[in-house]
């Protein structure tokens, strides 16, 4: 049989894919659900596009046009989630800033991105008042009930009944521009990482899938949506025409109220949040009966994390990515029957980082010659990147980009394992790996051994220099409250459990540097090793 192809001509007018077009979909389908929740206060898709259109013509006024860039510093409220349809709908580009940034590095980013207007908080605007380069506006978003700190107020939440007019005109192709976001800098200067409409509605809807969120899902904003416009999530929830459920801070006593309150089904965070709400007395209030889906990446959970949460009723999902896939790339997830087995397999099984999601980009672990690693669980690689869910490239830097798209994919300079099942497994980051009498020590390997002694809350493990083997592992250590341990203790605990080669040489006990977002300055930690240096 033969197959006439292009039985029907390929539309010329096919609309650009945008995840715009989800809020449109939401408000025609679901205009009466429930979209936004902030404290006592709720927006329907309908009252919510409003205010995204208010946003819009707002910045219409200040002279926004397509292809400028808007930057948004601000917590997790409903004007920082109408940013995400608000800016790109006007084909600008949203540029959204850590809140925990300083000023000198806001104002790196602010000059670097050439952002024409800056739009803050209360909470950001000391930082963004000293931030802000000559010739940007500033304009600072209204507390709830209608007070600012002075300057330029604006205040989106005020309803005006105003029919929504969402018109996506100004999206004229998939491929432009829709955010610039800046890298976390765990690795040095942050880079502008520019995302795609294309790119951000495929990884959002991958995420729908992966998360399995349906318009009973109950969305609670534990991530800072400034992450990878919170990991795609933003866009993602109101595709399924969930809800969204905001809080300013992912503070325990927060995350735990607004659990119970909304009878949240789902939430993402970093493991650094999960070792907080597992520490935290006001997980007596969490009612385990009522299960929640929850997203972790950023970093590797231990599985000591893995398996304590289950007794919060929480159900992880593992997810790994970097800002240049739109966050998640793969997804780890149990079905109903894997999830009934032991806790010590459970949290085994879902401490690897697992297989792409649906939509996302291929995920092959390679070797230097760019040859795929056997499947055996044990050959490293570094896992590398092809598909639709990448960054269009680093802002204003050619040779960065080109250096991380060589031999035509991406490279994440992950060190990992592919097990028989597909299943991948992170080993290390390239600049991690501690190199010892010429063996490879994995810090995440050391660190999970470390995590499973019951007076260690946090563990980072780095290389120091050392006269002999080159390198040697030391540990950083950061004790749990009342607890009291000691080098040899730990010491003898790591031989237990490992070759000696891998057990840290010195145990160093004091707090751990973290980004803005949480994760483990390792650059930081190798620095202090460096200058403590064994011979
Ligand atoms: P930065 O590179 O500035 O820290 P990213 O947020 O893009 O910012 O970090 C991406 C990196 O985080 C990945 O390359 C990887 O090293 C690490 N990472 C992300 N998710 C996981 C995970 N689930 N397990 C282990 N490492 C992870």
């Amino acid at each position: 049989m033969h197959l006439e192809p292009h039985l029907a001509p390929r539309p010329a007018n096919h609309p650009p894919l945008t995840p715009v077009e989800f809020l449109v979909r939401s408000v025609e389908v679901h205009g009466d659900r429930e979209a936004v929740a902030w404290g006592d206060t709720t927006w329907t898709y309908r009252a919510f596009a409003r205010m995204v259109d208010r946003f819009a013509r707002f910045l219409r006024t200040a002279g926004i046009r397509a292809g400028d860039v808007v930057s948004v510093m601000a917590a997790n409220r409903p004007e920082m989630l109408a940013a995400h349809y608000a800016v790109p709908m006007l084909g600008a580009v949203l540029n959204t800033i850590n809140t925990r940034l300083d000023a000198d590095a806001v104002g790196y980013i602010l000059g670097h991105c050439e952002s024409r207007i800056l739009i803050s908080d209360a909470e950001c605007l000391a930082v963004a008042s000293q931030a802000v380069p000559h010739g940007v506006a500033l304009h600072v978003l209204s507390c709830p009930r209608g007070e600012t700190s002075g300057g330029n107020a604006l205040d989106l939440l005020a309803e005006d009944g105003i029919a929504p007019a969402l018109d996506l005109g100004a999206i004229a192709d998939e491929w432009q521009p829709l955010c610039v976001n800046y890298t976390s800098g765990t690795t040095g200067r942050p880079k502008g990482v520019v995302y795609t409409h294309r790119g951000a509605y495929l990884n959002a809807v991958g995420n729908v899938l992966a998360l399995g969120l349906t318009t009973r899902s109950k969305y609670l904003w534990t991530l800072p949506m400034f992450h990878c416009n919170g990991w795609c999530h933003t866009w993602a929830v109101t595709a399924a025409g969930g809800l969204h459920v905001c809080i300013d801070r992912p503070d325990p006593a927060l995350v735990f109220a607004a659990t119970e309150a909304h009878g949240i089904t789902h939430l993402a965070c970093a493991p650094v949040v999960l070792y907080m709400l597992l520490n935290h007395p006001a997980r007596e209030m969490r009612n385990p009966a009522n299960r929640v889906r929850v997203a972790t990446g950023g970093a590797a959970p231990t599985e000591t994390l893995i398996e304590q949460l289950g007794a919060l009723g929480f159900d992880l999902v593992h997810l790994y990515g970097l800002t240049e896939s739109y966050g998640p790339a793969t997804v780890c997830d149990l079905t109903e029957e894997e999830r009934a087995r032991p806790a010590a397999e459970i949290a085994r099984a879902l401490a690897r980082q697992g297989m792409r999601h649906a939509t996302a980009s291929r995920a092959r672990v390679v070797d230097a010659a760019g040859n795929d690693v056997p499947a055996d669980g044990r050959t490293m690689g570094e896992i590398v990147l092809v598909g639709n869910t990448l960054m269009a490239g680093y802002h204003r830097d050619a040779d960065a980009t080109a250096q991380a798209f060589r031999d035509g994919v991406f490279h994440t300079g992950d060190l990992a394992v592919r097990h028989p099942d597909g299943n991948i497994e992170i080993r290390d980051r390239s600049k991690d790996i501690i190199i010892s009498g010429g063996e490879n020590i994995s810090s995440l390997e050391v660190e999970n051994v470390l995590h499973r002694h019951p007076a260690v809350l946090l563990a980072a493990v780095v290389a120091m220099p050392h006269d002999k083997w080159g390198e040697t592992p030391v540990a950083f250590i950061e004790l749990r409250k009342d607890v009291m341990v000691d080098e040899t203790e730990l010491r003898a605990f790591c031989r237990l459990h490992l070759a000696g080669y891998k057990t840290p040489s010195r145990f160093f006990f004091s707090e751990i540097p973290k980004t803005a977002t949480g994760k483990i300055q390792k650059f930081a930690l190798r620095e202090r090793a460096r200058s403590m240096e064994i011979r």
